[in-house]
């Protein structure tokens, strides 16, 4: 089948560019993350918002949008823009005003099964038919799908996403030593049955407390034992029946790891299926826009924690990350998801970043200043005062990243992104002019003048608040890159 069509590959990032329905909610009030509830609060948003033009009378939000194509299948106006259908079934389904529409009616057999697939995956049953599908039985037969039969044998997706977790995909993964379902379909009979005919189920693995759904009903089914991290238990799963405890790792099987990482929630755990080198990732990590990252405005733990979290990955060997939510990833090899986690880390680490570079100019001025005779070189004067100037940008970032965290704002606008490229980079040449220019002044006075031996003069003050002017200046370069590179992202 079209892996292709399923599959992102980072390596050609231009076909994967797909607005995200994150980023809108982002730009929504943070009522609805503390309510726990990010993807009920975008239906509500949906709902509050009828048309004038639409019809007094009657439940318009069931009705066709007018942004389909005209034919037997349709979206109304209760998608919450999960791009479960425009992943599942592309050819059919696109994104337009910030919903899923039918951009083209299938035309063939294998693009109306994925259509009806979608149909049965999305968790708000926002897709319809004008005619009674007689062909919807073929469509439940087919789940669980398998994702890629050669490359991730015995992966299957199990479809049926529920609305009670906000849209998440669930896995299964046909185990020698014991299936295990990875998060929590939708509850319906047909596929517990299908489930079944795989070999059941021994763990229900719930990667975290956002994506449980139907788990008790599951778990009562199959007689499956849930496993959940205990800083995740709520009332509605207090009666799992493994709770993680610490930091882990965990074993399922022989190749199958839980990995703790906090972030996303202080009980997100990924599982690391070792022999096909797959991450299943829950909501520690997935792709937003048109690269991966962390939703980083819905987390529960500073992002500090979730930089951490991802730190820990680069040690495992994995090129798959199949995320709870949206597409999955498929790197060429583990050094490219190494390369692709590390620019990750880094692009987070600049707000770790602001504080040293604030702490190490300011250590400049404090050692220049306090060195004997530092006035009589313009270039130490200008490097207190390119310090300075760096000092103050870097002390004013760091507020401004400690505000966007506590109130839990994202700051990646455009607008915004342009000020701090043009900032950190003017202070970034600026510091380096500076720091280069009062090297130079030293090596005269130590080397061809002599001055460090006959002046009074502090020649190794000089040299120290020069080597500390450096570090910030290289920490700013750092940032200077990521807000560069997170410029041409937003
Ligand atoms: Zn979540």
């Amino acid at each position: 089948m079209a892996m292709a069509n399923n599959v992102i590959n980072l390596a050609t990032f231009v076909s994967s560019i797909f607005p995200s329905s994150v980023d809108k909610l982002k730009k929504k009030s943070s009522n609805s993350f503390q309510k726990n509830n990010f993807w009920v609060s975008r239906i509500s948003s949906v709902k509050a918002v009828k048309s004038p033009a639409e019809p007094a009378t009657g439940k318009w939000e069931r009705q066709r949008r007018p942004q389909n194509v005209d034919g037997d299948i349709f979206v109304d106006h209760t998608c919450i823009d999960c791009d479960t259908c425009r992943w599942m079934a592309p050819q059919v389904f696109t994104r337009v005003d910030g919903m899923s529409a039918v951009s083209k009616q299938p035309t063939c057999e294998e693009d109306r099964l994925k259509a009806l697939q979608a149909l049965l995956s999305c968790p708000t049953g926002s897709i319809r038919t004008e005619e009674p599908p007689a062909d919807i039985l073929d469509a439940q037969k087919t789940f669980p799908i398998p994702i890629d039969e050669k490359k991730l044998p015995g992966v299957y997706h199990c479809g049926y996403h529920s609305e009670k977790s906000y849209g998440a995909t669930s896995y299964l993964i046909v185990h020698p030593e014991g299936n295990i379902l990875i998060d929590s379909p939708r509850f319906t009979e047909r596929l517990a049955r299908e489930i079944e005919t795989l070999g059941g189920v021994r763990y229900m693995f719930l990667t975290h407390k956002d994506d449980v759904a139907d788990h008790g009903k599951w778990s009562k089914r199959l007689g499956c034992d849930r496993v959940l991290h205990s800083k995740d238990v709520e009332d509605c799963t207090i009666d799992v029946e493994i709770k993680l405890e610490g930091s882990g790792p965990w074993s399922l099987a022989d190749d199958i790891l839980l990995i703790h990482t906090p972030g996303h929630t202080e009980g997100s755990v990924c599982l690391f299926y070792k022999s096909l080198k797959v991450l299943f990732s829950g909501d520690h990590l997935m792709v937003t826009g048109s690269k991966l990252d962390i939703l980083e405005c819905f987390n529960r733990l500073p992002v500090d924690i979730q930089v951490e979290s991802i730190e820990k990955l680069l040690e495992f060997e994995f090129n798959w990350i199949i995320p709870g939510h949206r597409r999955r990833i498929v790197f060429k090899d583990v050094a490219e998801k190494n390369a692709v986690l590390e620019a990750l880390i880094q692009e987070h680490s600049s707000v770790r970043n602001r504080p040293l570079q604030c702490i190490f100019a300011a250590a400049s001025i404090g050692v220049m200043v306090s060195a004997h005779g530092f006035f009589n070189s313009t270039a130490f004067c200008y490097l207190i005062a390119s310090m300075g100037l760096q000092a103050l940008w870097s002390f004013a970032l760091a507020c401004l990243d400690l505000h966007a965290l506590r109130s839990k704002r994202n700051l990646q606008n455009p607008v915004l992104v342009s000020l701090f490229v043009v900032g950190d980079w003017v202070t970034a040449i600026l510091s380096l002019a500076a720091a280069c220019s009062s090297a130079g002044v030293t090596v005269l006075y130590a080397r061809d003048l002599g001055y460090c031996r006959s002046a009074p003069i502090s020649c190794s003050r000089f040299q120290t608040s020069i080597s500390l002017a450096f570090i910030s200046w290289f920490l700013l370069a750092i940032s200077s890159h990521v807000t560069f590179w997170l410029l041409a992202a937003v």
